[in-house]
């Protein structure tokens, strides 16, 4: 259903059958995992899933407790983290207070076997491809915050590695900049084809950086896909759930035809429509999962929607360019629908108590077994 590999990609990183465990707990069980050269890679799930673990059994920091980690083809466990092709830019960025930028992108290099002269133009180079040549000289107590993320960044890659690991990156910067720097992001991986993977608790941002996301729950990958297809075809209701809002309808399926199922739910006088190129039985207890901006709100009844119910506005919000319903319908379920505010809203469409349909088609909700 989803993709979970891409023949045509080629692996740079390979978790086969890894699990680790701490004592008696298991923090990551039996995840089998690609990540690709040169891809954006985006590790998303609640707190204590084992995002963090999988980033440090990468750097080194931890070992599986069975299974393997490949990286390029060959088997890491034997690699110390100094020896790995692989670099962790940390949150706090942990940037030498009194050490210039140009000395804290310089220090990994120094401490190596490049050529002095060799180092020099290195950190010019990375201090062009991060926009930082006017500040070379300055120290960290002396330049932005947004500024010092790029120099951890530049820091992070001077030494070229194959794998660069980002735990929340941008958590210090407010959410305009926050913003302006995830696009840097995306250029800078994209101009030195290092494979990135990051761990964001924001959504958004890992489905605006990535070129793929996993989205993880108790140590497992439920889904690894696209944002794209993560948030249009998820494979459960966790991941519906998860990522975006959602609107989820409990009922049992019947097929009705290809890939067409009728759903009996609270409301029994209206089954809803619903395609599916899942497949499911007569009777079998589904999920119609329905995204609130695939919604319609209209005050009559739409006369080609495949699903419409009339029901009642409980609540509005109005968030400047949408506005979403909360509308209660017949079997007592609470369903949101958005509706975009393209024409200035001088006077609410509708209002609180008003009777309402909302509608949307066969083929705008994903049907789920669980
Ligand atoms: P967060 O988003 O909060 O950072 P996470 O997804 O990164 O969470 P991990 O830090 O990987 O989660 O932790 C996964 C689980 O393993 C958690 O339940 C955590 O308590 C446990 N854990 C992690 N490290 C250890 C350790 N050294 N000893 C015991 N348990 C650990």
């Amino acid at each position: 259903f989803a993709p979970w590999n891409d023949p045509d990609e080629k692996p740079l990183i390979r978790f086969k059958s890894v699990t680790k465990k701490f004592g008696d707990f298991t923090a990551i069980d039996d995840l089998t995992l690609d990540i690709y050269e040169k891809e954006f890679f985006a590790l998303l799930g609640p707190s204590g899933c084992g995002k963090t673990t999988m980033m440090r059994m990468l750097a080194g920091f931890e070992a599986p407790t069975r299974g393997v980690i490949e990286l390029a083809g060959q088997d890491i466990a034997p690699v110390p983290p100094n020896k790995r092709a692989v670099n962790m830019m940390f949150q706090s960025y942990a940037l030498f207070p009194h050490l210039s930028v140009y000395e804290n992108i310089a220090f990994g290099l120094r401490r190596g076997d490049m050529p002095k002269h060799d180092i020099g133009d290195r950190v010019a180079e990375m201090l062009k491809l991060t926009r930082l040549e006017k500040f070379a000289a300055r120290k960290p107590h002396q330049i932005s915050g947004g500024q010092r993320q790029r120099v951890a960044l530049a820091r992070s890659l001077a030494k070229a590695p194959k794998l660069l690991l980002l735990d929340e990156p941008l958590g210090a910067l407010d959410a305009k900049l926050r913003q302006a720097t995830q696009f840097e992001l995306m250029d800078i991986q994209e101009k030195t084809g290092t494979t990135f993977v990051i761990v964001t608790h924001d959504q958004e941002e890992a489905m605006t950086v990535a070129s793929r996301v996993a989205v993880m729950d108790e140590g497992r990958v439920i889904q690894v896909a696209t944002p794209e297809h993560i948030y249009e075809m998820p494979n459960s209701v966790y991941v519906a759930d998860f990522i975006g809002d959602v609107n989820i309808i409990e009922g049992t399926a019947k097929p009705v035809g290809s890939e067409r199922y009728e759903i009996s739910w609270a409301d029994n006088k209206a089954p809803l429509i619903a395609a599916s190129e899942r497949p499911f039985s007569e009777g079998q207890n589904c999920h119609l999962a329905v995204r609130p901006e695939k919604i319609a709100i209209s005050a009559e009844r739409p006369a080609d929607a495949d699903n419409a119910v009339e029901g009642k506005v409980l609540d509005i919000a109005y968030l400047g360019n949408i506005s979403t319903y909360h509308v209660e319908l017949p079997g007592g379920q609470i369903v949101k629908a958005q509706a975009a505010n393209t024409r200035r809203v001088s006077r609410r469409t509708f209002t609180w108590e008003d009777t309402v349909w909302i509608s949307w088609t066969a083929t705008a909700g994903v049907l789920l077994p669980q």
